[in-house]
């Protein structure tokens, strides 16, 4: 038993364990596979809007470098530079400030006297004019020279690279320059301020939105350096270079001609100038960002607000918590496109879909195995005890066969040899007749048992007067009891008990109870038979004043091969078959036999069978 119980432990009951908590462990997992694949899928469309707006850089770059080229088809690179400012804004429509200066760092134009009464170039002048000369450093974001030409390949790099790009940079550009800033931008002062501070080891800026779904690391990718504009525009012949002044984003396109290479000329754009064209950057109306589409796409400037919206008009509670957002990069630093789940309940609740399913199958599964693991528990118990019953049974039973005809042997030869006396020679008859009948009591109860399990027994029916067959069997019982010590006695009320049955089968019930109140009638040796009628009911009781059935054990004395009496322990012989076949019997019998300990001390064991009524005879 301890040794199925293990094997259904370790073979069935562990693995399932194991494997019903590896599926809920993969169940819990299953929210974050399905947000990290929606991210996977809405990230690209952040990506795009991130390629469109370099693209946009990168177009306005293409389109003054094309300006200026005709510009010195036409003219001396010398010439131009002297009067480049007021020249660019006539040949180019975007509101840019044109600037040439020599490698020295000497401004050719604009000056502070072509620039009269315009604002835009007297700003530029006060904002930009020690930085470009080269007087000032500053903190400036360089784009790539890579992505210049090719905007998507900014996208996802990974930050490993970007530390390492922004320390040599550093180091390249940093030379022995290590002033602060003229123009610091107020927002990224302090850690552009850090940065200068630790060398060349650039630090780590956090992006400002954190989406809730980082693909990557949420730290900031950008690649600064601090120096002045000549130092930028060393290397290369053209190049673009950010930096924020006064908490604007100022553009500076830079181009050094190649029939001049002492003079680069340039042009300051304000991101603020390129508004109108935002908007085209993210999808139209139908386009996957029409009012149906499932999120709102958004180009956020480096304060994190919405410099355009698709679909139009849309608002979020934070802009600052996209669910995705893809940085643009140095050519718009600290600036985002970013996406909005419109329903962020349906992806919550569409994975919590996904778990209950599999909770519920998982927990039916566990159930099946744990009922189908007691069930099968408690089969094999049920095995294991009859098999044991079955055993007891056996050497019962072989005992029982023995001690009856150990006595006819002995007495019959006796009787055989001469040595019986002619007076002891009835008793001898008398004590093999007993055992005779005890054996076959005891082979009719076998044989009847192993009828009754295989439903081969059939009992003759037919109407009789139960009082007859008590007083024949009693009177052949009560010589023997009497001779055995018993005081017997039979109170009975006044006869007829007419019932249809099996009057051998009944008889047999009758001789099995009485060679139990014989057996288990202990030192008290007192048996009494009554018989009389209740309503419809004929009842039998044989009663003894013997020790009684154990408490608890009532029910089961009924059961077959049990024995509340073990024939070791007790000494009283037995098969444990009597009681259940007087039991199959009566019940067949439609009646009941029941045991009620006897008030007084002792049993008593009644008989209930229904009385032949009037109707039940003429059916
Ligand atoms: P057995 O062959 O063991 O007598 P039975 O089916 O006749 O088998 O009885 C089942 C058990 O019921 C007995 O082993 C005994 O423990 C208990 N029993 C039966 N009759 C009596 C009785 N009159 N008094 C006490 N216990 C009894």
């Amino acid at each position: 038993m301890k040794k199925s119980l293990l094997v259904l432990l370790l073979a069935v009951l562990l693995p399932s364990l194991v494997l019903g908590w590896l599926a809920l462990r993969s169940a819990q997992e299953q929210q974050i596979v399905l947000e990290r694949r929606t991210a996977e899928l809405y990230q690209k469309e952040t990506d795009t809007v991130a390629t469109a707006a370099r693209s946009l850089i990168s177009a306005e770059r293409r389109a003054f470098a094309e300006t200026l080229r005709q510009m010195l088809s036409s003219e001396k690179p010398q010439q131009l530079a002297g009067h480049f400012a007021v020249s660019l804004r006539t040949a180019w429509p975007q509101p840019a400030v044109g600037f040439a200066l020599t490698t020295e760092g000497i401004i050719c134009s604009p000056n502070l006297h072509d620039a009269g009464s315009n604002t835009q170039v007297r700003q530029f002048l006060a904002e930009n004019g020690s930085w470009v000369s080269g007087k000032a450093p500053a903190t400036a974001y360089p784009v790539p020279m890579d992505e210049l030409n090719r905007p998507e390949l900014a996208s996802r790099k990974t930050y490993g690279n970007a530390m390492k790009r922004g320390g040599d940079y550093g180091n390249q550009m940093l030379q022995g320059n290590q002033s602060q800033s003229a123009q610091p931008s107020k927002s990224y002062s302090d850690s552009y301020a850090s940065k200068e501070s630790s060398g060349d080891k650039p630090e780590i800026v956090t992006r400002n939105v954190a989406p809730q779904q980082a693909t990557l690391s949420n730290d900031s990718q950008l690649t600064w350096a601090t120096a002045d504009f000549r130092e930028f525009t060393a290397e290369g012949n053209e190049g673009v270079v950010n930096r924020f002044v006064n908490d604007k984003l100022n553009m500076i396109f830079w181009i050094r001609p190649a029939e001049a290479r002492n003079l680069v000329f340039g042009c300051l754009l304000r991101a603020e100038d390129l508004a109108a064209q935002w908007p085209d950057l993210l999808p139209a109306n139908g386009e996957g960002g029409g009012p149906e589409s499932d999120f709102i796409l958004a180009l956020l400037n480096d304060k994190a607000q919405p410099s355009a919206v698709s679909p139009a008009g849309s608002t979020v509670p934070d802009w600052k918590k996209p669910f995705v957002a893809t940085e643009i990069g140095e050519a718009l630093p600290h600036w985002e496109a970013a996406l909005y789940l419109r329903h962020p309940e349906r992806l919550v609740a569409s994975a919590q879909k996904v778990r209950r399913n599999l909770y519920l199958l998982i927990s039916c599964a566990l159930g099946a195995i744990a009922i189908g693991g007691w069930v099968v528990m408690a089969e094999t118990r049920r095995q294991l005890t009859l098999a044991q019953k079955k055993t007891d049974f056996v050497s019962n039973v072989s005992h029982e066969l023995k001690t009856p005809l150990t006595s006819i042997r002995m007495f019959a030869e006796l009787m055989h040899s001469g040595r019986a006396t002619a007076e002891r020679q009835p008793q001898y008859l008398r004590i093999i007749m007993v055992e005779a009948e005890r054996l076959t009591r005891l082979i009719n109860n076998v044989l009847d048992f192993a009828g009754l399990e295989r439903r081969q027994r059939q009992f003759e029916k037919r109407p009789f007067e139960l009082f007859e067959m008590l007083t024949q069997i009693w009177s052949s019982h009560e010589v023997h009891l009497r001779e055995s010590g018993f005081t017997t006695s039979w109170e009975s009320a006044a006869p007829p008990y007419p019932v249809i049955g099996d009057e051998d089968a009944l008889a047999q019930v009758l001789v099995n109870l009485l060679a139990n109140a014989e057996k288990y009638g202990g030192e008290q040796k007192e048996i009494t038979l009554r018989s009389y009628s209740e309503g419809a009911w004929v009842c039998l009781s044989v009663l003894d004043r013997g020790p009684g059935v154990p408490a608890g054990e009532e029910a089961k004395i009924f059961e077959p091969f049990y024995r509340a009496h073990d024939s070791l322990s007790s000494g009283i012989p037995g098969t444990g078959l009597g009681l259940s076949l007087a039991r199959r019997i009566v019940q067949e019998h439609g009646g009941e036999i029941l045991y009620q300990a006897r008030p007084g001390g002792g049993s008593n064991f009644t008989v209930r069978l229904p009385l032949q009524t009037p109707s039940s005879s003429s059916s």
